[in-house]
């Protein structure tokens, strides 16, 4: 018997596992060998309000403070680092750059619209003939998504939450009480389920015969080329049509084409035409000349059908709450997220800094798919 079992070993569960632990016993099962293995794993890392849905914006506001100052102990070094974020655009696209600006003004992301000479002078390397303008927020950064993961592990097992891996949920049954989540190692009974397993989120609620939400997995690729220590202070470029984009990560350049393909829940591997169509449009759009890729890998975005977060408990199955849905955003609002979904099952109210930062957890309760 534990209070509280939690279903998926990414950022998601692991947000939910150390928000839980200080209030009664949770087990988080993860079914692969190690956690992170999947999408959380596999993430461009930025931290950037304006980007997602009108639920995730308020929850990236509200994640700050937890990221500018993490609980002690959690962490050994800071979980941001500066960077930047710009949005470019070419004369066909300033319609759509204006949009993003008034997105960007209405989620309080603090953004200005630059010249095509601010442009250049932010990235030097762009070719002057394809920029019209770009919006600038100077206060995206970058986050250290693997220090960020830990720092949930170190929170949950300070709190003696009992993590196991290679633990696959195969069944949920309703009890009077609560759930009986079934493993190949056995069953664990529980008050409260969180659903927080990303790409496969639809699959577990079938196990626990919940109508599924609809959840759509998307490809999206990230490679690495050789950079230089000069570009180091550049902002991520993101084009914006979604085209491509690319940020300084060291030595090298992350870059991507940005691409939404829908995809099973799988473990997906990078196909060679994307990296080379990425390539192809970041070399139309600047002198980078990129001719080597160092690394690539891809992963899952998984996204509901109005592309905003889920979470909350379905109204047709007491003790069974979903965290899924995250989509692009998943990392940058892992710690506000948290709180909510613990606050959600704890039954304890929407804990006011949330509610300060104008997370409404209507927006992304699981009710609106239920109609
Ligand atoms: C290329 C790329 C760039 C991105 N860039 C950003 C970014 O800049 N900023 C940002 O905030 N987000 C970004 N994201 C999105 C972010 O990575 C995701 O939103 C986030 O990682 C989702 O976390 P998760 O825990 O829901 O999913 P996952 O990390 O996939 O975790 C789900 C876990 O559930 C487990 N599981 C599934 N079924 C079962 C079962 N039956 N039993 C037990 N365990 C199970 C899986 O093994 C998996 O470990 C990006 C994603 C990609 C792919």
């Amino acid at each position: 018997m534990t209070d509280f079992v939690v279903v998926g070993g990414g950022i998601a569960g692991l947000s939910a596992a150390a928000h839980l632990a200080p209030h009664g016993s949770v087990t988080l099962l993860e079914m692969e060998q190690s956690l992170a293995f999947h999408t959380t794993g596999r993430s461009a890392a930025l931290f950037v309000v304006n980007y997602g849905g009108e639920g995730s914006r308020p929850l990236a506001l509200a994640s700050q403070p937890f990221f500018e100052s993490p609980p002690e102990g959690s962490v050994d070094a800071a979980l941001l680092a500066d960077r930047g974020a710009l949005w470019i655009a070419d004369h066909t696209q300033l319609e759509r750059l204006h949009a993003i600006a008034d997105e960007g003004h209405r989620s309080g992301a603090g953004s200005e619209l630059v010249d095509a000479d601010g442009v250049l002078d932010l990235v030097p390397r762009m070719r002057q003939e394809r920029i019209a303008a770009g919006l600038y927020e100077p206060s995206a950064r970058d986050i250290d998504v693997a220090a960020l993961h830990q720092a949930f592990v170190r929170m949950a097992r300070r709190d003696a939450a009992d993590i196991r891996l290679s633990s696959p949920v195969t069944h949920l049954t309703r009890l009077a009480n609560g759930w009986r989540v079934s493993t190949p190692n056995g069953s664990l009974d529980c008050s409260a389920v969180v659903n927080a397993s990303g790409a496969w989120g639809d699959l577990v609620a079938a196990m626990a015969g919940i109508r599924p939400i609809g959840l759509e997995p998307m490809r999206r690729t990230a490679f690495m080329v050789p950079g230089d220590r000069a570009f180091a202070d550049w902002p991520m470029v993101v084009d914006v049509d979604h085209n491509f984009y690319f940020r300084p990560d060291g030595v090298q350049l992350l870059c991507s084409l940005a691409e939404e393909t829908p995809s099973e829940p799988m473990d997906p591997r990078p196909a060679m035409e994307d990296v080379a169509l990425a390539i192809e449009r970041i070399n139309q759009a600047t002198t980078l000349d990129i001719r080597t890729v160092n690394s690539q890998w891809t992963g899952l975005r998984t996204f509901a059908p109005d592309r905003d977060l889920v979470i909350g408990e379905d109204p047709t199955a007491p003790g069974f709450f979903w965290l899924v849905g995250q989509g692009g955003t998943g990392i940058m609002t892992s710690p506000a997220y948290g709180a909510l979904v613990a606050s959600q099952v704890l039954g304890t109210g929407l804990p006011e800094a949330l509610a300060n930062a104008g997370v409404d957890p209507a927006t992304t309760a699981p009710d609106r798919f239920r109609v």
